[in-house]
C-alpha cells in the first residue's frame, strides 16, 4: 500500500485544499491510502470519510496532528479528537486507549515544534524520517539515525499544505488494503519511506502566504 499519512486541509487554518480536492489529487498521483491530519481537529478527516464514498478507490485512515505542550504528534486511527496542550505522554496514552498509533512528525525540526527537540524518552509507534519539507536538511537524516538506533518504524510523508505537494513523500506499507491492517503493519515496522522534496516554490508560497499561523 502506498500511503501518505500526513496531509493538511483547509480545516488546519494554514493549508489549502478541501478534503475532496485532496482525495482527487491523491488518486491522481497513485496513492492507495491517505490520512488527513489537521492541526488539533478531526474535521478534515471526518469530511474526507464522507466524501470518499463518491470515489471508492482510496482508503482514508482517520487522523489528526496534536499540538502537545512539547511538540507535535500525529495520531492515526483515532476516532475521537484529542485536545491540544496535553502533555506528550497524555497524548500518547489517549491515542493508545483508542487503539490508534502515535507517530512523531518532523521530530528534530525545532521551528516546526519537533517533539524530539524537547524530549526523547516517549514510547511512540513510529517516527517520520522523511518529511518532504526537509529533504535537504539535517533533520531527516537525524530522524533516520534515531529510528535505527531505537528500532522504530520509519515513515515518509508529504506534510502537504497544498494539494500539489501530496504524495511527494510517502510510505510503502506491506499490508492489506484496510485501515486496521495498515496501522498494525506500521506498528510492526513493515514500512519503507520514499519520496522527494516539496518543490521550493510551494514552500516559498507558503512562507509568503500570511495565512500561515501554525506549522
Ligand atoms: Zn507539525
Ligand atoms: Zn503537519
Amino acid at each position: 500500500m502506498i500511503l501518505d499519512p500526513h496531509i493538511h486541509s483547509i480545516y488546519s487554518g494554514d493549508a489549502k485544499g478541501t478534503p475532496r480536492q485532496i482525495i482527487k489529487r491523491a488518486i491522481l498521483v497513485g496513492l492507495d491510502a491517505i490520512a488527513i491530519t489537521d492541526h488539533d481537529t478531526m474535521q478534515g478527516s471526518k469530511v474526507a470519510k464522507k466524501e470518499v464514498k463518491d470515489f471508492k478507490s482510496i482508503i482514508i485512515v482517520p487522523g489528526m496532528e496534536i499540538s502537545t505542550s512539547k511538540g507535535h504528534i500525529l495520531a492515526l486511527g483515532v476516532q475521537e479528537e484529542i485536545k491540544k496542550g496535553v502533555t506528550p505522554q497524555e497524548a500518547v496514552d489517549r491515542i493508545h486507549e483508542q487503539g490508534a498509533i502515535a507517530i512523531v512528525p518532523h521530530p528534530f525540526v525545532r521551528y516546526r515544534k519537533g517533539l524530539f527537540v524537547n524530549i526523547q524518552d516517549l514510547k511512540v509507534d513510529a517516527i517520520e524520517t522523511l518529511n518532504s519539507r526537509y529533504i535537504l536538511g539535517y533533520s531527516n537524516w537525524k530522524a533516520k539515525k534515531f529510528a535505527k538506533k531505537r528500532n522504530l518504524p520509519m515513515i515518509g510523508a508529504s506534510d502537504a499544505h497544498f494539494v500539489t505537494a501530496i504524495g511527494s513523500c510517502y510510505t510503502q506499507v506491506d499490508s492489506e488494503p484496510n485501515p486496521d491492517d495498515i496501522l498494525s503493519a506500521i506498528k510492526k515496522g513493515k514500512t519503507k519511506p520514499h519520496g522527494s522534496r516539496t518543490p521550493l516554490h510551494l514552500i516559498l508560497k507558503e512562507v509568503i502566504n500570511k495565512k500561515i499561523k501554525k506549522c
